[in-house]
């Protein structure tokens, strides 16, 4: 039984749907989208997941996001047959994913103040571009090929644009990247480069940037950002390998960092499916940690008190937020480049994903984040600033207790390291918590 995918509005009142093979990124009212399956998927998969577990030669087993690709079938294929599986979903060589899954990091657990056996963190960054973000782009450049497109699009705090010119490249489709000029790490931009992406620099910050790429992107480019609801199919494979891990087990929270909110709410909805299809019977909660100087849903949800209220969310109170901002010219302003984004686009499934989680907002400051990610490098894992707002978070919320001793959590590390500096200045800096400055000889 495949059963039928497309695309509905999320607004509740308007509820439009789109066949799959129209490309939209929004419904005609201009709201969000999202990829609906009509038919509950039977957990006896859960079996066949694991069993790709061997490969045995078939890339799509190999892959962490297409092993379960019975979850996200848009494309609507036999999913048994190597040879349907090869002539739609894209992949490169099955690396997305595959190294990915939550580790025990005992030293982050004692800086947190959590069980050693009770603190999963799983770093994304073992993707073949360093991010999470590639989880998505399989899946995003899956539907693009669906729809013949020959040019890929997309604004970018660097991560987005290094995964997105990587698997346009692998798949002869051009890419646009529009980035923020002077905001994206060194080793971001190496690789739009490298990858032959057509690197086009706004003056501004990545809401400028994005504002500005959705405007090209309607001279018929695909736009590849987590408005593309296609994209955050691929990445609710995080929660699948996380709860794979745990042989399906539910763990009581996931804590993600919160940009655009992509991430986070593919991983709501992850949650929300695989409940109303009974492979899950518990909820976790989900926790969004921003960086303080870039903390909208922070406000938003904490201050200003915005619910989702089962789909009857008062969007005024978000547009307004923003007209503030732009009156009193507050710029969103934290070292953590991938998550400096003052207009999250996915901020409305954000807060639908926190009503269903009983979910929470965190923010933590830059060097809050320096030392989380200073932690999980003494753990012999790597990762980038932004990734550091995880273990900062999940500190904060043990010291309010919010999250509590014996909780079971998982931590998404984001990205691995692109600024290789950061780590060099932080170590040398003897006043930071973890430095371990040079010694001279
Ligand atoms: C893109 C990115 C984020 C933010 O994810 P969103 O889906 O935009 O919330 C966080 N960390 C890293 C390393 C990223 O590349
Ligand atoms: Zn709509």
């Amino acid at each position: 039984m495949k059963g039928e995918a497309l695309q509905r509005c999320i607004n509740v009142r308007c509820s439009l749907e789109y066949p799959v093979n129209e490309y939209r990124i929004r419904c005609e009212n201009n709201h969000l989208l999202d990829i609906v399956y009509t038919r509950s998927i039977n957990s006896s998969l859960k079996e066949k997941f694991y069993a790709r577990r061997n490969p045995e030669g078939n890339i799509y087993n190999e892959s962490g996001v297409w092993r379960f690709r019975e979850l996200i079938n848009f494309s609507q294929i036999d999913t048994d047959s190597y040879e349907e599986c090869s002539k739609i979903l894209v992949s490169l060589d099955g690396a997305e994913g595959r190294l990915s899954k939550p580790y025990k990091m005992s030293k982050v657990a004692d800086y947190v103040g959590m069980l050693h056996d009770y603190l999963l963190l799983q770093p994304e960054g073992y993707n073949p571009s360093g991010s999470f973000k590639d989880n998505g782009m399989a899946t995003a450049l899956t539907h693009a090929k669906m729809l013949n497109v020959k040019k890929i699009i997309c604004a970018s705090t660097g991560n987005t644009s290094a995964s997105a010119a990587m698997y346009a490249s692998n798949e002869d489709v051009e890419c646009d990247v529009y980035i923020p000029k002077g905001e994206v790490a060194p080793g971001k931009l190496a690789q739009a480069f490298q990858f032959g992406a057509n690197i086009i620099e706004v003056e501004g910050n990545f809401d400028d940037a994005l504002a500005t790429s959705l405007k090209e992107s309607y001279k018929g480019a695909y736009t590849v950002n987590s408005l593309n609801p296609f994209r955050l199919e691929g990445q609710k494979t995080i929660v699948y390998r996380a709860l794979e891990a745990l042989d399906w087990e539910v763990p009581d929270w996931f804590v993600y960092p919160g940009g655009a909110l992509g991430n986070s709410s593919s991983a709501t909805k992850a949650l929300m499916e695989l409940y109303s299809w009974g492979w899950i019977k518990k909820i976790p909660r989900v926790a969004i940690i921003n960086a303080a100087g870039a903390d909208t849903l922070y406000k938003i949800y904490n201050e200003v008190g915005l619910r989702w209220n089962k789909g009857s969310v008062d969007e005024n109170t978000i547009i307004e937020y923003y007209n503030y901002m732009d009156k009193n010219n507050l710029k969103p302003k934290t070292e953590a480049t991938a998550i400096q984004i003052g207009r999250p686009s996915n901020i409305l499934k954000a807060l639908r994903g926190l009503e269903f989680t009983n979910g929470v907002v965190e923010r933590v400051e830059d060097k809050e984040m320096y030392d989380g990610m200073a932690v999980v490098g003494l753990n012999g894992f790597d990762c980038e600033l932004a990734s550091g707002a995880v273990p900062a978070g999940i500190k904060k919320l043990r010291e309010k207790e919010i999250i509590k001793k014996d909780d079971i959590v998982i931590g998404i590390l984001t990205g691995r390291q692109k600024d290789p500096m950061i780590p060099v200045k932080y170590h040398t800096d003897t006043r930071n918590r973890f430095a371990r400055p040079p010694k001279r000889y």
